[in-house]
Order: C-alpha cells, then sequence, then structure tokens
C-alpha cells in the first residue's frame, strides 16, 4: 500500500502538467501510466502528426523551388526515415516528461489504474491511497459500426502515423483537424487523396469564409473534396478497399488505405468500472465535471479529453492547472472564454473565440475586418499568399469576440489574438499596436484598421 497527497491517472498533457503542478504546490504526487509518458498528444498525436507535417511542408517547398530561384534536383520522399526522424523527436520529448517529473520527485507506477473508491486507486495488486485523485485518461479513435478498422487496410491515425510507405490511393473519412491533416500530408506526398466529410465545409467548426476558401484551395492541390457526403460501405479486401459513398457526391471510391478520422472514445471506464463510486457521466461517456474540475465525488477530479471539452493538448493543461490547485487545498475555476486552436493543414487555419455565425447566434453585434495575405509584403516575400486575417467585434464595446486565421504560421499568429482576448482588448487596442514590419503578424493590424475603416493597404469602398 502506497500513500501520497494525489494521484494523476494519465501522463498526457492534462495528467503530466496536474502532476507537476500539485508537486510544486508541495503535494507528494504518484503519476500512474499504463502506456507511454506524454499521452496521445506526445506519442501519437500532436507532436507526430506536426513532425510529418513539417516534412510535408518542406518537401512541397523543394519542389518548388526553382519558382524562388533555387535548383534541387528531383527531391524524394524516404518514409522509413521520416517516421525514424518523427520517433526520434517523440523520444526525446518523452525522456523531456520522465526527466521533469523526476526533478519534482513525483513517482510514476507503470500499469492499468482504476478508481475503486473516493481517495483510493488501485493497479494490479497495488493499492495507491491519496486524498485526491486526478483521473486524465484522454481518448482514443472512435470505432464506427460498419466501418471497423483493421489496422492494415482500415485504420486510424495511430497506424497511420507509422506507415513507412505511401499509399497510392487514400480515402480519409472526416474533414476535420485530424482528417484534414492526413488529407494535406499524403496530398503533398503524392497520394490521391479523397476527403469526406458529411458537414457543408472542410474542418466544419471554423469560421465558414474561411473554410470555404480553403476547400477551393485543397480542391485546386488535387485532393478530391466531397462535402455534404457520408460513407455508406466500407469494405476491405486483398485488392484493397472499397468505398461506397452517399449524399451530394456519392458514388464508389476505390483506395489502398482508408484512414477513419472521426469519433473519439473516452477513457472513462476508469470510474465507470466502480458503480458503487457513483461518478457521473455525460451521454458519449465523458466524465462530467465542475467549473473547479471536480466530478460529482468530492476529491475526484477530471481532466482533459476524458471530459470531452476541448479536445485539445492545451485545453487538458488548462484544466490540470486548476485541478491540481483544488485537489491542493486552492480555489480556481476554469475559464475556458480563450481557449486558441489551430488546424495544422496547408494553409494552417487557427481561431480564437467566436465564429461569425457564433457570435450572430449569440446576440452580437457583429462588426468584421479582414485582411488578405495576397496584400502582406511577408506573405509575399515567402510565396505564402493563401489565406486572411478576420476580426470579429462586438459593434457596441469594440471587443475582440473572435479571431480567425488561414495562412502560414496562423497556429502562431493566434497567441497575440488569444492575449488580446485575455485582456479584453478592443479591435481599436490591436490596431493601435505598432506591428514589426515585415512580418505575417502585421495582418492583425491591417485587419483590425479595416474594422476601423481605416486600412492603410485595404481598398477604399468604390464610390
Ligand atoms: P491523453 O493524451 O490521451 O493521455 C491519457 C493517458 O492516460 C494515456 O497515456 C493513456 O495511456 C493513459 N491512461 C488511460 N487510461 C488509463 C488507466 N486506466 N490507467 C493508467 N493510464 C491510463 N491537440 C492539440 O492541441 N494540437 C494538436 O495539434 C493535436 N493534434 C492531434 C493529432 C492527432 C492525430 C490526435 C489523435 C490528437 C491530436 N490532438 C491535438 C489532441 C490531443 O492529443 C489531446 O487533446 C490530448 O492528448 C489530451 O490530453 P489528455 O492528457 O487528456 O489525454
Amino acid at each position: 500500500m502506497r500513500s501520497c497527497d494525489v494521484v494523476v491517472i494519465g501522463s498526457g498533457p492534462g495528467g503530466y502538467v496536474a502532476a507537476i503542478r500539485a508537486a510544486q504546490l508541495g503535494a507528494r504526487v504518484v503519476v500512474v501510466e499504463r502506456e507511454e509518458l506524454g499521452g496521445v498528444c506526445l506519442n501519437w498525436g500532436c507532436i507526430p502528426t506536426k513532425t510529418l507535417i513539417y516534412s510535408a511542408g518542406l518537401y512541397s517547398e523543394m519542389q518548388q523551388a526553382a519558382a524562388y530561384g533555387i535548383e534541387v534536383k528531383d527531391p524524394k520522399v524516404k518514409m522509413p526515415a521520416l517516421i525514424a526522424r518523427k520517433n526520434e523527436v517523440v523520444k526525446k520529448l518523452k525522456s523531456g516528461v520522465a526527466g521533469l517529473l523526476k526533478a519534482h520527485k513525483i513517482e510514476v507506477i507503470k500499469g492499468h489504474a482504476q478508481v475503486a473508491a473516493p481517495g483510493k486507486v488501485t493497479v494490479g495488486e497495488q493499492t495507491i491511497t491519496a486524498k485526491a485523485v486526478i483521473v486524465a485518461t484522454g481518448s482514443g479513435p472512435g470505432q464506427l459500426p460498419g466501418m471497423e478498422t483493421n489496422g492494415k487496410t482500415i485504420i486510424t491515425s495511430t497506424e497511420a502515423l507509422d506507415l513507412v510507405y505511401v499509399p497510392k490511393r487514400v480515402v480519409v473519412i472526416g474533414a476535420g483537424a485530424l482528417g484534414a491533416e492526413f488529407a494535406c500530408i499524403w496530398n503533398a506526398f503524392g497520394a490521391q487523396v479523397t476527403l469526406v466529410e458529411m458537414l457543408d465545409t472542410v474542418l466544419p467548426l471554423e469560421d465558414e469564409e474561411l473554410t470555404k476558401r480553403l476547400g477551393a484551395i485543397f480542391k485546386k492541390r488535387g485532393i478530391d473534396v466531397r462535402t455534404k457526403t457520408s460513407v455508406k460501405k466500407v469494405d476491405a479486401d486483398k485488392k484493397g478497399v472499397h468505398v461506397e459513398l452517399d449524399g451530394a457526391k456519392k458514388g464508389a471510391v476505390e483506395a489502398d488505405v482508408v484512414l477513419v478520422g472521426i469519433g473519439r472514445t473516452f477513457h472513462s471506464d476508469v470510474v465507470a468500472k466502480t458503480p458503487s463510486l457513483g461518478v457521473k457521466l455525460g451521454p458519449k461517456g465523458e466524465i462530467l465535471v465542475d467549473r473547479h474540475m471536480e466530478t460529482n465525488v468530492p476529491g475526484i477530479y477530471a481532466i482533459g479529453d476524458v471530459v470531452g471539452k476541448t479536445l485539445l493538448a492545451h485545453g487538458a493543461s488548462a484544466e490540470g492547472l486548476v485541478a491540481a490547485t483544488n485537489a491542493t487545498g486552492g480555489k480556481r475555476a476554469m475559464d475556458y472564454r480563450v481557449v486558441p486552436a489551430c488546424n495544422f493543414t496547408s494553409p494552417e487555419v487557427a481561431h480564437v473565440g467566436l465564429t461569425e455565425k457564433q457570435a450572430r447566434e449569440a446576440g452580437v453585434d457583429v462588426k468584421t475586418g479582414r485582411f488578405p495575405l495576397t496584400a502582406s509584403g511577408r506573405a509575399l516575400a515567402m510565396g505564402h499568399t493563401d489565406g486572411l486575417v478576420k476580426i470579429i467585434g462586438d459593434a457596441g464595446t469594440g471587443e475582440v469576440v473572435g479571431v480567425h486565421i488561414m495562412g502560414a504560421e496562423a497556429g502562431e499568429l493566434i497567441a497575440s489574438a488569444a492575449l488580446a482576448m485575455t485582456m479584453e482588448a478592443t479591435v481599436a487596442d490591436i490596431a493601435h499596436t505598432i506591428h514589426t514590419h515585415p512580418t505575417l503578424a502585421e495582418a492583425m493590424m491591417e485587419a483590425a484598421e479595416d474594422y476601423l475603416g481605416v486600412g492603410i493597404h485595404t481598398m477604399p469602398p468604390k464610390k
């Protein structure tokens, strides 16, 4: 029997961050992890995908090198080397997490944990008692009826990250962040990609003005985008996979590989398999928590994907900081008002705050400002002019309610919009901030100026 102050189950960006913060606050902390330190994000999510995306971008640039005045002869993709590099990046970061946990004197126990009672966690034969439990068990790929994955030809993102070859023909089911990112990777590497999405646009949760443009860019690049289309049937045999589609772009598509990029299952069995606990779950199996990240059972907290709120690594970490504070006697509430997100497609699409549609539905007196990257000196110099910055403000107060960016480095640029929103800045505050020239970041200032009707590099309305 071990005893500690806080036991954290799961070591993803939710769990390990919560564990470190609890230790910083003076708690004796134990982390239980059944697979790899760093969780999905580090091992099978954010980091490996971004490593492949970087290679895909580099390869595309090399193919267009002549346009930049550089001769590159016949660049070739070597998938085994690329996957090996991805594994090295993951390994390095994983040892970084292990080092941090060790430095904070956090004990890591390997195994499958189960919450047996409030303050009591079992791992096989071992029992750990603690004042508080933080469940950070995350989520896994969803299995859809009739589209069960077989790990070889019908796969999830986990297997896709270890493919040591570029499939000739791929069908990607779901054009959310995960599906759209893989569609871009395979498209860049020369695969014939069909991207299927039931809703009206690719990246259906993003601002429509941007996603309509992104869909057009995808099509121009040769991705067969089939929105408003659903999958009727998926049949795998020795020759490949036969996919039947229904809806706006119905028909049959033959593929070598099908990526099922929709749906997540929440790893709530860690509490659900102990019914006597009485921890409440939501309709999708997510663990229900209050603003303090506490479940209905005092002393049992839950954070990250398993609570089904942001499904983002940094969302999990932010929730982890809140739970760690509360689990060690403090009082903090989670604020979801400013949670930036980026889809690392090509070009990237990032946002913070509300889309124009959401703002209207929320009764905001919507006013918008825009700046196209075709007018940005830096974007032109880089040869990456596909994109725009769009600012949504409240016409009454002038406060920023949403920022949407499509273009190179959108994921980096959205951070300053998140800071602006955290500081409750007005659009005028952004317009009055002197930005470095020539940078992509200037486009934010220009969009703010456009909002105010004083854009220097925006064409005036025709009289
Ligand atoms: P996880 O990272 O899922 O970690 C949970 C951990 O708990 C796992 O290690 C698991 O082994 C362990 N565990 C589960 N049950 C038990 C148990 N009973 N006992 C012991 N251990 C247990 N998010 C972004 O913000 N940016 C991105 O670019 C991004 N890209 C992504 C790309 C892909 C392909 C995928 C799949 C996801 C991506 N995400 C991205 C989402 C991100 O990975 C998750 O939001 C994040 O990992 C959630 O963190 P978490 O700590 O809640 O859980």
